[in-house]
C-alpha cells in the first residue's frame, strides 16, 4: 500500500493537466483519478522522527537479491526452451542491453523503527513520511514480504530475458531506504523502466489491482509522463491477461490511476509506475498473495508488461 496524501488533490497548477492525462490515460472514461485519492480510506500515523534514514547509498545496491529470500522456481518455458548457443539472439534475449529497476515496496524492520521511517521528506508536492512499515492480510501476511519475494522472482524472469535487474533493496529485513532514495536508485541507474510493488491494504470489501502512473509535477517530471502512462497501460494489459485479477473495484478506473502524492514517481527521471498487485484485506485477493504460485504468475505478468513496453514488436 502507499500512503495517500491528507489533502490528496495535486497543485493547482498541475490540476488540470494531471486530469487531461489521466482522462487520456483511461480513455476518457474518468477523468480526475489523481484527486480521488482519498478513496480508499488507509492512513499512517505521521510523526515527525528526527533521526536519519537508514538507506543505502545511491548506486549501491546491485541486482544481486538474497536467494535465500526467493523460493526457486522454474524459468518460464520460453527460457527453458532457448538454444544452448551461446550467442543470445534478439529473441532469445529480448530485454538485452535494457536497464530495469525494481522497488519493493517498504521492509521488513520498518514497523520496528518508526523514528527512521516517520522522518519526512520532500517529494515536491508535499512532505511525507521517509517510508511505512505496509499493509497486511488479516492473518498476517505482510505486504514487505509479499512485494521483495515477487522482486525477486520478477528479477529472475527479466534477467534471464537478457536486462540487466537493480533492487532497491537487498533482502527483507532491513529499514527503508526512504522513498526518495528509491527514486534516486532508478535515476542514476538511468533505468529503461521502473516499477514499484505494492499490496494495497484497502477496504475489506474491495478487491482487485490498479496500476498508478505519476501525474505531471511541473518542472520535474514532465520528460516521463509519456512514457510511464504507456507503461502503465502494457503492465495494466499484462497483469489483468496473465493473472486473471480484477480490476480494483474501489480506486482507480479499470485498474489505471494517477498521482502527484507519490514520492517514488514524483522524483522519478525514469519512466516508472506503482502496482498495487490485489487488497490484502480482501479474503480471496489475500489467499493468491499468500500463494508462491501466485505470486511466481504475477511476476510472469509484470515481465510481459515490461517486454511489452520495452520491446513493441513483442506485442500479442
Ligand atoms: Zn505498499
Amino acid at each position: 500500500m502507499m500512503q495517500r496524501s491528507a489533502s490528496p488533490r495535486p497543485p493547482r497548477a498541475a490540476g488540470w493537466l494531471g486530469l487531461l492525462l489521466a482522462a487520456s490515460l483511461v480513455g476518457g472514461l474518468v477523468a480526475g483519478c489523481a484527486s480521488s485519492a482519498s478513496a480508499n480510506g488507509m492512513r499512517s500515523s505521521r510523526s515527525g522522527g528526527t533521526a536519519s534514514a537508514a538507506g543505502r547509498p545511491a548506486g549501491q545496491p546491485s541486482g544481486t537479491a538474497s536467494p535465500a529470500a526467493g523460493t526457486a522456481q522454474p524459468e518460464r518455458p520460453a527460457s527453458a526452451a532457448r538454444p544452448a548457443s551461446p550467442v543470445s539472439t534478439p529473441a532469445a534475449q529480448p530485454l538485452a542491453g535494457k536497464v530495469i529497476v525494481l522497488d519493493p515496496g517498504h521492509n521488513g524492520g520498518n514497523g520496528s523503527h518508526p523514528a527512521i521511517i516517520d522522518r519526512l521528506v520532500n517529494v515536491i508536492t508535499e512532505w511525507k513520511p521517509c517510508d511505512t512499515a505496509g499493509a497486511q492480510t488479516d492473518a498476517g501476511y505482510p505486504e514487505h514480504a509479499f512485494s521483495f519475494n515477487v522482486a525477486v522472482r520478477l528479477a529472475r524472469l527479466l534477467r534471464a530475458d537478457g536486462a540487466k535487474v537493480i533492487l532497491t533493496r537487498r533482502n527483507d529485513h532491513g529499514v527503508g531506504p526512504c522513498v526518495t532514495q528509491r527514486a534516486r536508485i532508478g535515476n542514476r541507474a538511468h533505468a529503461d523502466a521502473a516499477i514499484s510493488i505494492h499490496a494495497d491494504g484497502g477496504p475489506p470489501t474491495g478487491r482487485g489491482f490498479e496500476v498508478i502512473a505519476p501525474g505531471l509535477v511541473p518542472g520535474h517530471n514532465g520528460a516521463i509522463i509519456g512514457p510511464s502512462h504507456r507503461l502503465a497501460l502494457d503492465i495494466r494489459n499484462a497483469y489483468h491477461r496473465l493473472t486473471r485479477e480484477p480490476y480494483s473495484d474501489y480506486v482507480g478506473t479499470r485498474g489505471l490511476d494517477v498521482r502527484t502524492d507519490l514520492g517514488g514517481l514524483n522524483l522519478s527521471t525514469v519512466p516508472k509506475v506503482f502496482i498495487e498487485c490485489a487488497n490484502m484485506r480482501d479474503a480471496a485477493d489475500a489467499a493468491r498473495l499468500t500463494s508462491p504460485r501466485f505470486r511466481q504468475r504475477v511476476a510472469v505478468a509484470l515481465a510481459a508488461g515490461f517486454v511489452a513496453f520495452l520491446v513493441p514488436d513483442s506485442h500479442p
